[in-house]
């Protein structure tokens, strides 16, 4: 492991790693989307320190749990609409189109790197997406915005208008199975990637922060950019520590 801060050796390392690289994985964080305006979960002020997860199984067997559910989804769905995509998500963009990068795993809700010009198809995300509901029974999809004003006048969660089931936005709540085809295709783009990038992530959450360690233990060459030391650093061959912003900028013109 080599740890760099220096902003100006920080880009150095990570445009040579990335110089040297056939097939680029990256692999985002909530730390992607701090520069967005998007605090992340573990920092001072982010978003545990103001509210107690909801778990899976209260969502499913408490209605006052699927209300307060509600109403912080339209919070975040209020927050999203007035944010960006950061100079990070659009370089991430452009070395997927330029064929640099294969696919961007991420853990991140937002939908900021395919608003970036990531193709969805390109974004495997592990812990879903906050920007649309889907029926716990039949898996049909709901727009948040068709769901909202009958929950904003009634304060009922809303519920599946094709079969009557538990409605819920598309993201994978504590407690709740990790979505088998986004796992399946992150394990087979970490097998397949010969640089994997994690970005703002602190590495703390499995199974998602096991797929760095696959990567590496299958050859690849892992960089680690974050503002903190993450438990993983000792397996990376590069720590760069820096802003995403600052420490990508310029990369896809390398
Ligand atoms: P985390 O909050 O545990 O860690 C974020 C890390 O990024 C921290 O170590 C922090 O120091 C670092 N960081 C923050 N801003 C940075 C920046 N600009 N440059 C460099 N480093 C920066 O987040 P996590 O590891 O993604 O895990 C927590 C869970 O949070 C995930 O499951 C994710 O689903 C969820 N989450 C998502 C969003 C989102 O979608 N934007 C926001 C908050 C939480």
């Amino acid at each position: 492991m080599t740890v760099f801060e220096d902003l100006a050796e920080s880009r150095r390392q990570l445009g040579e790693a990335v110089a040297a690289a056939r097939r680029i994985v990256f692999f985002t964080g909530a730390g992607m989307s701090t520069e967005s305006g998007i605090p992340d979960f573990r920092s001072p002020g982010g978003y545990w320190s103001t509210r107690k997860p909801i778990m899976f199984d209260d969502f499913c067997t408490s209605r006052e749990a699927r209300r307060e559910d509600w109403r912080r989804r339209y919070d975040l769905a209020d927050q999203l609409a007035a944010t960006e995509p950061n100079a990070g998500h659009l370089e991430i963009a452009r070395m997927v189109a330029g064929g640099r990068a294969s696919h961007v795993i991420t853990q991140n809700i937002d939908g900021l790197h395919q608003r970036a010009g990531t193709p969805p198809e390109k974004v495997i995300e592990l812990h879903g997406n906050a920007t649309y509901a889907t029926c716990l029974s039949c898996g049909l999809h709901h727009g948040l915005d068709d769901l909202r004003p009958q929950f904003e006048a009634t304060g009922e969660p809303p519920v599946c208008r094709s079969c009557g089931g538990l409605v819920k936005a598309a993201v994978i709540s504590f407690g709740q199975a990790m979505p088998s085809g986004p796992m399946a295709a992150a394990h087979e783009a970490s097998l397949a990637a010969d640089l994997f990038v994690v970005l703002g992530s602190s590495l703390v959450v499995y199974p998602a922060a096991g797929f760095p360690l696959l990567a590496k233990r299958n050859g690849a060459t892992l960089v680690i950019v974050n503002r903190e030391a993450t438990p993983l650093d000792a397996e990376a061959d590069l720590v760069l520590e820096g802003e995403i912003g600052e420490v990508l900028r310029g990369i896809s013109a390398g």
